[in-house]
């Protein structure tokens, strides 16, 4: 894939970017070590002020940086500039709390002192997707840095403008040279470089095929991964639920980020009895929708990000409706330059179509009928992903069996799922493994080392292991 700016609005090519040499990537890795060697003994204080530089200039330069994501992938200006600002708290977050959840933890070993230490790993490969262009990669680098490590961003091709104005942002918030480095490469160049000694660990967010070949390859190098993958999220409607906040919440937690989430809610569970009503709400809501240019006010539905992602959710829509699926509003691409698909509603789906099973990465919902809660939930879990979920019913008993029984690493009861730096994030099954945020995800990459220290001779030594 060419390392290009391609306004999704329009077709247009902006600007086009020669990928890395091997001389170049070899020179920027050596940088990366270079820099772990200092950035790993500068004190929490030094490290937390460059991360708050960070979040103030993110939050001083939220609409031109706003404006990169929304021409790159088409993301609506307003919702770029949320995320602009979301990257701020994330780094202000970790700012604030880094040093509690990396302080050394003293254990009761009696006899001797015991104390747990979480030491830096070295530099972490991130592999990210378009999608969320500064957030996904502020969600890992801000935990990450602040750690000790230093952060190699691969990003995804199509957002070459973002991931150069992110690597600028952590240079002029005054982290030293090479403690985050852009690499321009493909994905073909990924092997390699997990291969590098000087490499110590990566984490991937995107689709699971891509985390397949990454954490085969780390795999074989013995490297640490965390892996955030797709996910195919139920949202479960029973009776006892406000019907009107759950129609409304459920076409925007289909069409955030112009249908292309992650977390988007995808399939939606609706009990018998509430089905035709939610049916009829719920297509409303997605039909008073206003598709169009994402940089102009009152817009709330930008165009897909590339044409191949456009194809693709074509594909799997004309797909079902051919294996018998109803289209009960949208159904195909719109016309024009740019790559518009219109919010879409599918019911009446069989396990033999496309849609049942695959992720769809577009505005299309999937509507499926259920019995009670025992379907609810067998049907939550027929899918091969389980990253999160969101279930709307006002009875205690229903809400303990959703968050018991649904296998993902996200349960939103009345709420859609979204992220927060203050709660684990991340999934099971094919959805991946690993947190990010919260404490888990500064842990995730660092060594947690065993401290024993005997100031006083033991009587007796404790069994070898
Ligand atoms: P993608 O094709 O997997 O690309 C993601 C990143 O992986 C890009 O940087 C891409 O580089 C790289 N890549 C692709 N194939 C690779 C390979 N074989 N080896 C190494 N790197 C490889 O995913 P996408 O289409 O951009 O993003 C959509 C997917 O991401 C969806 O499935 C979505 O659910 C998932 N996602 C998950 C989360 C989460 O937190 N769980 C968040 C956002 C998105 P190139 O661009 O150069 O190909």
């Amino acid at each position: 894939m060419a390392i290009a700016t391609i306004n999704p609005v329009t077709g247009e090519t902006l600007r086009t970017f020669d990928a890395l040499t091997p001389r170049e990537i070899e020179h920027r890795l050596q940088r990366a070590s270079d820099a772990f060697a200092a950035h790993r003994r500068t004190g929490m204080g030094e490290r937390a002020a460059c991360m708050r530089r960070a979040g103030e200039i993110l939050e001083a330069e939220k609409d031109r940086l706003g404006r990169l994501m929304t021409t790159e992938m088409g993301k609506t200006l307003s919702a770029a500039i949320a995320e602009v600002k979301k990257c701020a708290w994330v780094c202000r977050h970790y700012a604030d709390h880094a040093a509690g959840m990396l302080a050394p933890r003293p254990v009761d070993v009696g006899g001797a002192r015991g104390e747990i230490h979480f030491l830096p790993l070295g530099a972490v490969l991130a592999v990210m997707p378009w999608n969320f262009p500064l957030w996904q990669v502020f969600r890992f680098a801000a935990p990450g840095l602040m750690a000790g490590n230093v952060g190699l961003l691969k990003h995804a091709s199509n957002v070459p403008q973002c991931a150069l104005a992110i690597e600028d942002v952590f240079l002029r918030a005054g982290f030293a040279e090479g403690v985050f480095q852009t690499l321009l490469v493909g994905s073909d160049a990924v092997g390699g470089i997990l291969d590098d000694p000087r490499v110590a660990a990566a984490t991937l967010t995107g689709s699971t095929p891509a985390g397949q070949s990454v954490a085969e390859r780390a795999g074989r190098n013995l490297k640490k991964t965390v892996l955030e993958l797709g996910g195919s999220d139920p949202f479960i409607v029973m009776p006892s639920a406000d019907l009107d906040a759950a129609a409304r919440t459920a076409a925007k937690a289909r069409c955030i980020n112009n249908g292309q989430s992650c977390i988007a809610a995808k399939r939606f569970l609706v009990h018998q009895d509430v089905a035709d009503e939610f049916e009829r709400r719920f297509v409303r809501a997605m039909e008073a929708l206003r598709v169009g240019d994402p940089m102009q006010d009152g817009v709330d539905i930008g165009p897909l990000a590339t044409a191949s992602i456009r194809d693709e959710v074509d594909e799997q829509v004309r797909r079902s409706v051919e294996a018998g699926a109803r289209v009960l509003t949208g159904g195909s691409p719109m016309d024009g330059p740019g790559f518009f698909y219109p919010p879409t509603i599918l019911a009446d789906i069989p396990e033999s179509a496309p849609a049942y099973r695959e992720e769809v990465f577009g505005p299309v919902a999937l509507l499926f009928r259920v019995a009670d809660l025992d379907e609810a939930i067998r049907l939550a879990n027929d899918s091969d992903f389980g990253l999160g979920s969101s279930v709307w019913t006002r009875d205690e008993a229903e809400r303990a069996r959703f968050i018991a029984e649904i296998e993902a690493g996200m349960t939103f009861v009345n709420a859609m799922v979204s992220s927060d730096p203050r709660l684990p994030f991340g999934g099971v099954k094919q959805s991946g493994y690993g947190r990010e945020l919260a404490e888990f995800g500064i842990h995730e990459f660092v060594n947690i080392k065993s401290v024993w220290i005997q100031d006083t001779p033991p009587d007796d030594h404790p069994a070898a292991e």
